[in-house]
């Protein structure tokens, strides 16, 4: 049966999202390898919680409220019945420590009721986008945490979760054109050259942070310059400042959990 004319339309928009971002994969497979996956994939509560303490932080802050709140439990589902007090000050390290531990509190007392054991093994059988929204009810848990429990604790090579520089260059690039990281996520994510979620969306990242920054972009020595709809790209290259945002950064978090 042929298709209808939006759903035409809707599939075109798709393949040239894809054709796009597989454009962007090679350049940047090609300025920054293949990032390799640990063997060990981390347990999904514990990126889930990593992921919440990472919001509005850098990693390293982010880093240490986790290993402190790890020492203090080791099975994150005993957050449940936890005091937010008590997390608080677990976490005060990553800051917004007060808003940040109740909301882990309350998402593990919800996870808890409705996902019985939160286990990799039964959470793998869901469908992806199904298993993503229905996170996306909890409390405090956006798509991009969300999608990052998919890619990182679930290994689905096919979840991309945007963050603000993916966000930031997704948009600058023209590939999309979208006012925030949710729906810049939700505008690409059935968009995804197949199993290829996990290196696009690290290598962006590190692109965002060391090439295409928030403030001065190093637009004269971006290998995307040629495929980049930015306006202020030309401009921006006469300035051949060099950047150094997130230079100091050499770690993500969630490969570190
Ligand atoms: S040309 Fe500039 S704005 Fe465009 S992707 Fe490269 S660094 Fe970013």
């Amino acid at each position: 049966m042929s298709q209808s004319g939006p759903r035409k339309r809707a599939n075109r928009k798709q393949q040239i999202i894809t054709n796009r971002l597989e454009v962007v994969a090679s350049r940047l497979r090609e300025l920054f390898g293949v990032p390799e996956r640990k063997r060990r994939l981390p347990d999904p509560l514990d990126l889930l919680v990593a992921t919440i303490l990472s919001q509005n932080t850098n990693d390293i802050n982010s880093h240490k409220a986790y290993v402190n709140l790890k020492s203090r439990y080791p099975d994150f589902m005993d957050l449940a019945a936890a005091r937010p007090r008590d997390v608080e000050r677990l976490i005060k390290v990553g800051g917004i420590a007060n808003k940040k531990s109740k909301t882990i509190v309350a998402v593990v007392a919800e996870i808890r009721k409705k996902f019985a054991g939160f286990e990799r093994r039964k959470l793998r059988r869901e469908n992806r986008d199904a298993l993503i929204d229905s996170l996306t009810e909890l409390n405090g848990v956006g798509y991009k945490t969300a999608s990052c429990v998919a890619l990182f604790a679930l290994g689905d090579d096919d979840a991309f979760p945007v963050d603000t520089h993916v966000h930031r260059v997704l948009n600058r690039l023209g590939i999309v054109c979208q006012k925030t990281p949710d729906k810049t996520y939700l505008a690409v994510r059935d968009s995804i050259p197949k199993g290829k979620g996990y290196e696009i969306h690290l290598n962006l990242i590190k692109f965002g942070r060391k090439i295409c920054t928030a403030q001065k972009p190093s637009c004269f020595e971006c290998v995307l310059f040629d495929v980049c709809d930015w306006k202020e790209k030309k401009l921006q290259a006469e300035k051949k400042a060099p950047t150094a945002d997130d230079n100091k950064i050499e770690f993500m978090l969630l490969e570190e959990v």
